[in-house]
This record gives C-alpha cells, sequence and structure tokens, in this order.
C-alpha cells in the first residue's frame, strides 16, 4: 500500500497539497461521504444580497460547507478544488443544486416570491453535455419560476471553451435563468466577449472593494466597472463589502447590490429566514 501511494505521488507533480497527509485524508473522507450518499455532512449556507437603494434584501448567494464528523468544518477553499480534481464535484453540485432550489420553492411558498438565490457553477460542470437540461428538469421538477435561479460564473471556466460556454449559457438563458459572471476583474477578463455573453450581472472581485475608499486605483477601476456595466445594462453587484466607508463609496458610485460581511455573513437556511421574516435592512 505505501508503494502504491509512493508511485502515485511521484506520477503526480509535485506539489504541496497532494504530499500533505490532510488533503489525502479529507480526500479519503470525501469519496467515502459520496459513496454511502451521506449528504447530510454538507450544508448550504445562504449569504444575504441586499440592493443598495432600496436597502432589501433581494436574494442570496448559496455556498457549500462541509461539516466533517472527524475533520469538523471544511472550508470550500479546501474542498472545492479537491472536489474539482477528483471528479466529486459533480455529484456534489448536483446535490447543492437540488438542495438550493427546493429551499428556493419553500420561501416562495412563504412569500418571499422575488428572492433570487445563486449558485456557483464549476468548470467540470459547465463542461457537461448535458448541463442546460440538468437545469431546466430541475427548475420544471419544482416547479420554479426559471429567474428565481442565478447561476454564478467565473470568466476562468467560461474562457477555456468559450465557444462550448456561450452556446451552454444561451440554452440556460433562453429558458429564463439568470447568469451572473463571478469575481469579475479577479480572473482572465475578456471584455470584448461581455457584449455577447448572455449575462444579467457582473459581480465586483472582494479585491476591488477592500478598503477602496483609501485606495485609488480600486476607486477608479471600481468606478470604471460600474459605469461600464450600466452601459451594457447589466446589474452590478459589490462583493465582500466589510465596512461602512465601503458601502458609503459603492452607494456614491451608484452599484446596484452589495453582499458582504458588513451587512450579513453567510448563514444557514432558517438563520436567513428569520431575517427575510424580520424585513432586516440596510
Ligand atoms: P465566491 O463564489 O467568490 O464566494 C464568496 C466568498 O466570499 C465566500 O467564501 C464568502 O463567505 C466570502 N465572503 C462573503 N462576504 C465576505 C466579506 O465581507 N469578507 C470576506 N473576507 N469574505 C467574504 P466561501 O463560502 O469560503 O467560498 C469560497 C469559494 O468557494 C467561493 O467563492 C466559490 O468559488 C467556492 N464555492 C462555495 N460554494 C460552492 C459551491 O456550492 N459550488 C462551487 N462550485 N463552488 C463553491
Ligand atoms: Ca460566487
Ligand atoms: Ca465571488
Ligand atoms: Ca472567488
Amino acid at each position: 500500500a505505501k508503494k502504491a501511494t509512493l508511485a502515485k505521488q511521484v506520477s503526480t507533480k509535485f506539489d504541496a497539497q497532494t504530499f500533505s497527509p490532510k488533503v489525502q485524508m479529507m480526500e479519503m473522507y470525501l469519496r467515502r461521504a459520496i459513496e454511502r450518499e451521506e449528504f447530510e455532512q454538507f450544508l448550504v449556507y445562504y449569504q444575504p444580497i441586499v440592493d443598495i437603494h432600496s436597502g432589501q434584501i433581494i436574494g442570496a448567494e448559496s455556498l457549500l460547507r462541509w461539516q466533517h464528523p472527524e475533520l469538523g468544518m471544511v472550508t470550500p477553499t479546501e474542498l472545492i478544488p479537491l472536489a474539482e480534481s477528483t471528479g466529486l464535484i459533480l455529484p456534489i453540485s448536483d446535490w447543492v443544486l437540488n438542495k438550493v432550489c427546493k429551499q428556493i420553492k419553500n420561501w416562495h411558498n412563504q412569500g418571499f416570491t422575488d428572492l433570487r438565490v445563486a449558485v456557483n457553477v464549476s468548470g467540470n460542470q459547465l463542461k457537461q453535455p448535458n448541463f442546460s437540461q440538468k437545469i431546466i428538469h430541475l427548475l420544471l421538477a419544482n416547479n420554479l419560476v426559471p429567474d428565481s435561479l442565478v447561476l454564478e460564473l467565473t470568466e476562468n471556466i467560461i474562457m477555456p471553451d468559450i465557444n462550448q460556454a456561450i452556446s451552454t449559457m444561451n440554452e440556460i438563458h433562453s429558458f429564463g435563468v439568470k447568469i451572473a459572471i463571478d469575481d469579475f476583474g479577479a480572473g482572465y477578463s475578456s471584455l470584448i466577449y461581455l457584449k455577447q455573453l448572455p449575462i444579467h450581472t457582473l459581480k465586483i472581485d472582494r479585491y476591488f472593494i477592500q478598503c477602496i475608499a483609501n485606495d485609488s486605483q480600486k476607486a477608479v477601476i471600481t468606478t470604471a466597472l460600474i459605469q461600464m456595466a450600466h452601459n451594457l445594462n447589466l446589474h452590478i453587484v459589490a462583493e465582500g463589502v466589510e465596512t461602512e466607508q465601503e458601502l458609503a463609496f459603492l452607494r456614491q458610485h451608484k452599484c446596484d447590490a452589495i453582499q458582504g460581511f458588513f451587512f450579513s455573513h453567510p448563514l444557514p437556511a432558517r438563520e436567513f429566514e428569520k431575517i427575510l421574516f424580520a424585513n432586516k435592512r440596510l
């Protein structure tokens, strides 16, 4: 067994992740959890997205958590790359999508009919030939208004196979599902494509928002991004808003919506529901 492990290590690129016993342990537990369908170890948290002008919650982003009996809480920054490299991202993502659709229906039934929930899409998912069909089936099966679901795609997953990505995005878009470009500005941007992609929202990466009021470069870029989005008729959301100053800047420059610890951390569904009922506002 030791020999096999060593061979595996040698055959893989030298990278610290492969050698880390913690990562290997995580991989084993992850496989086991998926094989045994122990999805109760996974949790979906919801972080509010708030309209800057009305101050109201307009939606949420769903964020995966893995609560393992031995490993404790594993964050997505550890979990997602591992899940992607092992292919386990597909069953996990299916579970997330299904869970989120059920949750949207539940909130709509409770009267929050305008609420939109975003799901992060990984490169492996977008590459699936039946991805758009899957999404459409899921919405039909849950009897959901298509535009209550938003798919968040980064440029990094769109660009490697832009033609295939555009055709999948067009299918999803023509059914009525909204598409957001996530981490905008952080990836390898190709502004020329922006106009050709069937997108509804741009999410400005947290990097630009952090300390924006004291950083003239970030301020200039963000102001330009907001203008550009509006000229292209896109909705623009700032990610990672943590302070009053950041909010003030974004408000002054007419950003549409914000998401970040300033308003709320990601919350379990029940907690998110509480702030909906309490009508918590910015
Ligand atoms: P992301 O899509 O950019 O998600 C936003 C991340 O920023 C979340 O981290 C969120 O907790 C964090 N965040 C929100 N507001 C603030 C803030 O004010 N300050 C700071 N410092 N951070 C803030 P999280 O939940 O750890 O997720 C990390 C990444 O993992 C996500 O980045 C996304 O790329 C990926 N991810 C999470 N859930 C899923 C999923 O279900 N599927 C896929 N494929 N990827 C996921
Ligand atoms: Ca996201
Ligand atoms: Ca993001
Ligand atoms: Ca990110």
